[in-house]
């Protein structure tokens, strides 16, 4: 079975769409990642993600196919750092509503969203809501990073403060999926230093809200500690990763439509 919907014919995927698969839309985004990552982080690791998770589930017989990535997604927090693409709010969630209206019009219907970036998640959890009341279309929406949040603290060399941007995490994942791209001489830490009640790390947010630039947090775009960042760290936590989204793909599979979460078990 072919792994990116992108390689199918239109007469493969019709009889892809009598399967019922999993279908994964990975969501990216393309801003800065400190001077040490490239541009391309969220929207390349999310789609790694996607496809080795796929891979996973393809062998233990569950159809899955990925969907190409969003690759753009909501960073105007990041738009002072050069480089930085960043589309509308109101763009990204028609954007997300299209391209889950066109397979699901062609009975691509099981679909689970993988995003890989902070500033997409109250996006797409409204992209959620407006495609069951709007359009009766139940989707399942995720981060990736949700699925094995105690595996990540479990993990982690840093305090709190050092998962966060272009962090520990990222630049592990970096480093194991393309460790030459890397610039380590470029590495420089910023553990966040905010109130707690902000929330200062993507393991443990805190209860109110503040919206603030990049630029007013960081110097150079880090918020973590990228020095404590490992290619055979990255390795585990990738292969832990994928294995819990490979698990959560297999439960999936079986869900009754329509898809609201009940299944047999
Ligand atoms: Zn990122």
């Amino acid at each position: 079975m072919k792994i990116n919907l992108n390689d199918y014919t239109w007469e493969e995927a019709k009889d892809l769409a009598d399967l019922d698969p999993v279908i994964l839309l990975p969501l990216g985004a393309f801003e800065q990642h400190g001077k040490h990552l490239p541009l391309k982080v969220d929207e390349f690791m999310v789609n790694k993600i996607a496809i080795e998770s796929a891979n996973k589930s393809l062998v233990k017989n569950v159809k899955t196919v990925v969907a190409p990535v969003i690759w753009t997604g909501y960073s105007p927090h990041h738009m002072d750092f050069a480089g930085t693409i960043s589309i509308k709010d109101e763009t990204l969630t028609n954007l997300i509503i299209d391209i889950v209206e066109s397979l699901v019009k062609n009975k691509l219907e099981r679909i689970l969203i993988i995003n890989g970036h902070g500033g997409n998640i109250a996006i797409l959890k409204n992209v959620g809501q407006k495609l069951k009341y709007d359009k009766n279309i139940y989707i399942a929406t995720s981060s990736y990073w949700d699925f094995a949040m105690k595996e990540i603290n479990d993990w982690r060399k840093s305090e709190l403060g050092g998962i966060n941007h272009a962090c520990e995490m990222e630049t592990s994942l970096m480093l194991h999926i393309e460790e030459n791209i890397v610039k380590k001489n470029k590495i420089e830490d910023n553990p966040l230093k905010r109130s707690p009640y902000t929330g200062v790390d993507l393991l443990l947010g805190g209860p109110v809200g503040v919206s603030a630039s990049f630029k007013e947090l960081s110097p150079h775009g880090v918020i973590g500690s990228p020095s404590l960042a490992t290619k055979e760290r990255g390795s585990q936590l990738f292969d832990v990763i994928t294995d819990k989204i490979s698990n959560f793909i297999c439960d999936f599979s079986t869900w009754k439509k329509p898809l609201n979460g009940k299944n047999d078990k």
